[in-house]
């Protein structure tokens, strides 16, 4: 895996009810700034590529292309063996590994 993905969610500091109830302070502390920006590092696994070339750097057939900044990738079917190692480390699980359709029609 090139992302660690598994982090926790930072928590936030919270008035106790029985002080909550006597004034008009926030409730939720908020985020320091270095929390902030660890927040907004995690992958939350959403399921949306974001292009991060993992897929690309891992496949032992080249059967990944990139189609430019934006546009993902598109992949090779001709070349690709089927062996799950882009499925495998995808961090956020953009891809989906499908059984091949089998040809019914056989030369006999
Ligand atoms: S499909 Fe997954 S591994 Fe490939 S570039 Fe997108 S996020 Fe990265
Ligand atoms: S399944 Fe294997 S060969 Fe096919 S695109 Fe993914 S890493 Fe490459």
């Amino acid at each position: 895996m090139w992302y660690k993905t598994d982090a926790p969610q930072k928590a936030q500091e919270k008035l106790a009810p029985e002080v909550a109830v006597k004034n008009f302070d926030e409730i939720n502390a908020g985020l320091s700034e270095a929390e902030a920006r660890f927040e907004a590092q995690r992958c939350l696994s959403c399921g949306n590529c974001f292009e991060c070339d993992g897929c690309f750097g891992a496949c032992p057939e080249n059967a990944i292309i990139k189609l430019g900044k934006g546009n993902r990738y598109k992949f090779n079917m001709d070349a690709c063996t089927g062996c799950a190692v882009c499925y495998e480390q995808c961090p956020c699980h953009a891809i989906e590994m499908i059984p091949e359709p089998i040809n019914a029609t056989t030369n006999a």
